[in-house]
C-alpha cells in the first residue's frame, strides 16, 4: 500500500509548498496598488525557495503596506506604528532559525520610526526590510509623507510641501555598518523580484527601498518613469541584482556598478536628475552582525540558564 513500509511504519513524503500554503486573507488594497506586486513577489519567492510557512515571520507597523502580514499565510505581527524594526530585531535576536521579512511603508519608517531604521542598520542583524515607498500617507488620506517631493500637494500641505525630501537610500548609505542597500519599482516584476532574493540571500539587515505606486493619492508620481524607461538608470554587475538580458535589454539608461563601492554608490544615490536609480548601491558581507551576540546562550540547557541568573544576580548583592 502507498506510504506504508513493511514494518507499517508511515513513509516520510518530502514536503512541498505550493503558493496556496503563503497566501493568506484577500488583500484589501485599492485596485492597481503596487503593494500587490510585492506581496505576490514575496508569496512567489517563499515557494520557490521553499521556505518552511512555520518558520516564517512577516513583520509590519502601520499604514497602507503594513497590512502585508494578514495577506501572508505564514507568522506575523502588526505591531505599532514606526515599530516593526525593532520588533523584528527582537525576534531575531532569540531565533536564529526563522526567516523574518519587515515590511514598513514612508510614513512608519522614514518619520516615526527613523531612530529604530537607523540603529537597525548599524546593528546589522539578519532580516530583510521592504520599505514601501509610495511618498505619502495613504491610510489616513494623504498626508505629507518623508519622501514627499517638494511642491507636491496632499492634505497637509494643499498649496504644495515646501519641505526637501528624504532621500531613503543616501541616509541609509551614510549610517555606519550598513551591509545591504537596493532600490527597485514595484511595476517591473522580475527586477522586484531578484531584488527581494539577493536581499533574503544576503546575511545581515538589507534594506530594499521600493518604488510603490499609490493609484489612489499619487498615481502621477511614478507614472512617467513607468511609460518611459530613460528615466530610470539600471545598476547592473555579476554581484549586484541580475535580471535576465531580454529584461535589461529594456533599459536605455544603465551603469556598471560594483557594490563593493560605497562612495560611488552614494553618488548614485544622490543624483537629483529626475531619474531612479535601480539595483544594489551598497553591499559589505562582512559587515558586523549584532545578532552573533544575541544568540550567546541559545544552546544552554535549562539548569545551566538557572545558573548563569544565579551568577548574574549575585553580582548586584550589596
Ligand atoms: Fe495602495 Fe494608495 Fe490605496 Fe493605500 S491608498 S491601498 S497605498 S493605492
Amino acid at each position: 500500500m502507498y506510504g506504508l513500509k513493511k514494518d507499517w511504519a508511515m513513509e516520510k513524503r518530502p514536503r512541498v509548498c505550493v503558493l496556496e500554503d503563503y497566501v493568506g486573507r484577500e488583500a484589501r488594497w485599492c485596485p492597481g496598488c503596487g503593494d500587490h506586486a510585492v506581496l505576490s513577489s514575496v508569496q512567489r519567492l517563499a515557494r520557490d525557495l521553499q521556505l518552511p510557512p512555520e518558520k516564517t515571520v512577516v513583520v509590519s507597523g502601520i499604514g497602507c503596506s503594513s497590512r502585508f502580514p494578514h495577506y501572508m499565510k505564514t507568522y506575523g505581527f502588526h505591531g505599532l506604528h514606526g515599530r516593526a524594526i525593532p520588533v523584528a530585531c527582537g525576534i531575531r535576536s532569540r531565533r536564529p532559525d526563522l526567516d523574518i521579512f519587515v515590511v514598513t511603508g514612508d510614513g512608519d519608517c522614514c518619520a516615526i520610526g527613523t531612530a529604530h531604521w537607523i540603529h537597525a542598520i548599524r546593528y546589522n542583524m539578519n532580516i530583510t526590510v521592504l520599505l514601501l515607498d509610495n511618498n505619502i500617507y495613504g491610510l489616513t488620506k494623504a498626508q505629507t509623507s518623508p519622501t514627499t517631493k517638494r511642491t507636491e500637494r496632499s492634505n497637509t500641505h494643499p498649496r504644495g510641501s515646501f519641505f526637501v525630501s528624504l532621500n531613503p537610500i543616501s541616509v541609509t548609505l551614510g549610517i555606519d555598518n550598513a551591509s545591504f542597500v537596493a532600490q527597485t519599482v514595484d511595476w517591473n516584476p522580475p527586477h522586484l523580484y531578484e531584488t527581494i532574493k539577493a536581499a533574503h540571500e544576503h546575511k545581515g539587515t538589507s534594506f530594499v527601498r521600493i518604488l510603490q505606486r499609490c493609484p489612489h493619492y499619487t498615481s502621477h508620481i511614478f507614472a512617467e518613469a513607468q511609460r518611459d524607461s530613460s528615466l530610470m538608470l539600471l545598476m547592473r554587475h555579476p554581484e549586484g541584482i541580475n535580471v535576465p538580458d531580454a529584461v535589461a535589454k529594456t533599459f536605455k539608461n544603465q551603469v556598471e556598478h560594483d557594490p563593493s563601492n560605497l562612495n560611488e554608490g552614494r553618488e548614485i544615490a544622490s543624483q537629483s536628475n529626475g531619474v531612479y536609480p535601480i539595483g544594489l548601491f551598497y553591499k559589505n558581507p562582512q559587515a558586523e552582525r549584532y545578532d552573533d551576540f544575541t544568540s550567546y546562550g541559545l544552546d544552554m540547557g535549562p539548569s545551566a540558564k538557572i545558573e548563569a541568573v544565579n551568577e548574574a544576580l549575585d553580582r548586584f548583592m550589596v
